[in-house]
């Protein structure tokens, strides 16, 4: 079946006393058993029942489980957001006396917690031109604990070659983790592109219109664990995918950042209109951003969905004609930004990507404005930056927007 029939159709594991159609809300704590025995299986992961909803929760379960069903991972974990799943991963895979090769071209704070936070635990940061495959091979080495990387970064909008750096993954036997949060998993499968572990903020996209922060881990079970001195131990111990065991039983629960059933329940309904929000939101974007590049003042458009956009040919061949819904462009001056951004009547200001309703933001002084000059232009931040996230709105409406802000 097609992703939109199956986010539609999976199947409770069991079956409602009420019939209910939507997976309830199970708001709670704990679940009892009949007996000690019981207990222990179940306490000691030997039986499948939930214990406590920090480590399960059946609303949460049947969400990952959809996942699971759509994508074809081996295991999926949620957290309570993007940014959880992104340290839980780190974690579990890092060691002090390691290092995490990856670009400077980051979500900030992606950027934050492996240029400072891991740092201080001993893992060394190697941040590299993941676009100079030559540089990105000469960077990895015995102690590279896993090559980091976001499919279309932002506001940079670089297009990483997967199959490229996939490739140097494997001859040097360390793990590709990717942030797709950009393009979804329905329009995109990362495995396909050599994978091994996924990372979507389920903030944006699938969240169906910023009603709730949440991430997802999806462990595709490719990559050979007995190739990491920390967690070999694991592929010995259990017949379970190592990474995915090592988060779920240990990294998750230690530090409790769980998403929750009633996020659970509103990332279900996002998921369900996922696809055909998704088309348009892409439709409206690629519209946008030609159009955008005709107006006066407007120096350049960044969108890779466009032809001429220098990594174009190989965002076609890992997209196709779906390669998110934000784009940039550049106006003369930071002032210019400003100007634009306080003229506008219908599209918002705010951060966020991937609400319902379009949203500007001048990423220099909001998302990065806390980082020095000096960092800003090595991420390549310009102050000239202005980042769009495309929403539902209608194509005329929007660009009416535009045209007035820019007049
Ligand atoms: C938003 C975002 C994150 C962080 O997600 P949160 O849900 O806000 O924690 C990480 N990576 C990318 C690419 C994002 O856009």
């Amino acid at each position: 079946m097609e992703p939109e029939t199956t986010l539609l159709h999976a199947r409770f594991p069991v079956s409602d006393p009420y019939g209910a159609l939507n997976m309830p809300v199970y708001h709670s704590v704990a679940y009892e058993f009949e007996t000690a025995a019981q207990m222990e299986l179940a306490f000691t992961g030997k039986s499948p029942e939930h214990v406590y909803s920090r480590i399960t929760n059946p609303t949460v379960q049947y969400f990952e489980n959809r996942v699971k069903a759509v994508t074809g991972a081996a295991d999926v974990i949620s957290f309570n957001s993007g940014m959880a799943a992104i340290a839980n991963t780190l974690i579990a895979i890092a060691r002090a006396g390691g290092n995490i090769v990856t670009s400077p071209h980051l979500f900030g704070n992606t950027y934050s917690l492996i240029a400072y936070t891991l740092k201080e635990f001993g893992v060394e940061p190697r941040f590299v031109d993941l676009t100079d495959i030559e540089k990105t091979r000469a960077c990895i080495d015995a102690n590279t604990c896993a090559l980091f990387l976001e499919v279309i970064t932002n506001p940079q909008m670089e297009v990483a070659d997967l199959k490229m750096l996939s490739s140097v993954c494997r001859e040097k036997r360390v793990p590709l983790i990717a942030d797709t949060t950009i393009v979804p998993f329905t329009a995109f499968r990362a495995a396909d592109f050599g994978v091994d572990i996924e990372i979507v903020s389920s903030t944006k996209y699938i969240s169906g219109g910023a009603t709730s922060l949440g991430g997802l881990v999806l462990d595709y079970n490719t990559f050979d664990w007995r190739c990491s001195p920390k967690l070999r131990p694991l592929t010995e111990q259990f017949n379970t995918p190592a990474f995915s065991t090592k988060v779920r039983r240990e990294i998750h629960r230690n530090l409790g950042a769980c998403m929750t059933p009633e996020v659970a329940r509103l990332q279900l309904n996002g998921l369900e209109t996922l696809v055909v929000r998704y088309e348009r939101v892409v439709r409206t974007c690629r519209a946008l951003a030609a159009r955008v590049r005709e107006l006066k003042g407007v120096s350049s458009v960044n969108y890779p969905g466009l032809p001429g956009h220098p990594h174009h040919a190989v965002t076609v061949a890992q997209f196709g004609e779906f390669p998110g819904a934000m784009f940039t462009f550049d106006l003369a001056s930071r002032e210019a930004c400003f100007r634009f951004i306080d003229r506008l009547q219908l599209i918002r200001r705010a951060t966020n990507l991937f609400d319902n309703k379009t949203l500007a933001i001048h990423p220099a002084s909001t998302i990065f404005g806390t980082f020095t000059e000096e960092i800003r232009q090595q991420m390549d931040v310009s102050q000239c930056t202005i980042r769009i996230s495309v929403g539902l709105e209608a194509e005329e409406d929007l660009f009416a927007d535009f045209a007035q802000a820019l007049a």
